[in-house]
């Protein structure tokens, strides 16, 4: 497998053309931003963290019947992955109030949700990521109404399977965000799950394990990314 030109630089990740024009190489940055850009820095060896935790989820759901891009860890920092089609959505799971809900609706973050919330937000930067529901998506052709089934469909699926993966490393998922792409014409997991794009709290403390350490400044950054990936790496006892 050859690594090609760069096609693309995002916020966490850089994206890399291969000799075969259906896959692509995935590099993980340290770089890290919060509140849509607005807020910069860089949590070290973070790029590592995600890599290697997105490929053990990607994996496990896999196992679960679930479709993703994940083919292969190749190294610390880099992945081999189906070369999608990214849906402009972004898919937010919610089990328990926090971060953007919390505040937009007055709900106590840490306040357990009776049912799930799924949320969509419209991929736009520049729109800063806004919330939008299924109609929205359907009029502004982001995705057919078949793939939204689709999508909803294994975003619950998802959801239930990291729920129990994560308790089982004894860690609360409290909400996440993940999105899909388009391979072969179906929908596919694409993109990355980590502590950047999860919350998780300790099942004990309810010590915040995700990038609101950095987003809020609560300190131990780069030692709670390492502590996810060590309780995520260790086998089920
Ligand atoms: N999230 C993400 N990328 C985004 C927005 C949200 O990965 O651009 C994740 C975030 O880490 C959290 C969940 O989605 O696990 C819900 O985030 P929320 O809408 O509460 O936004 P935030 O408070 O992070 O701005």
């Amino acid at each position: 497998m050859k690594k090609l030109d760069m096609i693309y630089e995002g916020k966490a990740k850089k994206v890399f053309r291969t000799d075969d024009p259906k896959q692509y190489i995935v590099s993980y940055k340290d770089d890290a931003t919060a509140f849509n850009g607005l807020k910069k820095g860089s949590i070290a060896d973070k790029g590592i963290v995600n890599n290697k935790m997105s490929a053990i989820l990607f994996k496990m759901l896999e196992e679960k019947g679930i479709p993703t891009h994940m083919i292969a860890l190749l190294n610390d920092r880099e992945s081999l992955v189906k070369a999608v089609q990214i849906l402009p959505l972004e898919v937010i799971v919610r089990n328990v109030a926090a971060g953007s809900m919390s505040k937009r609706l007055g709900i106590e973050e840490g306040t357990i949700l009776p049912q799930i919330v799924l949320e969509f937000s419209y991929k736009n930067d520049e729109l800063g990521d806004p919330l939008i529901n299924d109609d929205h998506a359907l009029a502004m052709g982001l995705a057919t109404r078949e793939q939204i089934s689709r999508v909803k469909a294994y975003t619950f699926k998802i959801n239930e399977f990291l729920k129990e993966f994560f308790l089982d490393k004894g860690l609360k998922l409290i909400d996440f965000k993940i999105e899909f792409g388009l391979y072969d014409g179906e929908v596919i997991l694409a993109d990355e799950i980590s502590p950047d794009t999860c919350r998780l709290w300790d099942v004990n403390t309810n010590e915040k394990m995700d990038k609101d350490r950095f987003r809020r400044d609560l300190g131990k950054v780069e030692e709670t990314y390492q502590e996810v990936l060590a309780r995520v790496t260790k086998c089920a006892e």
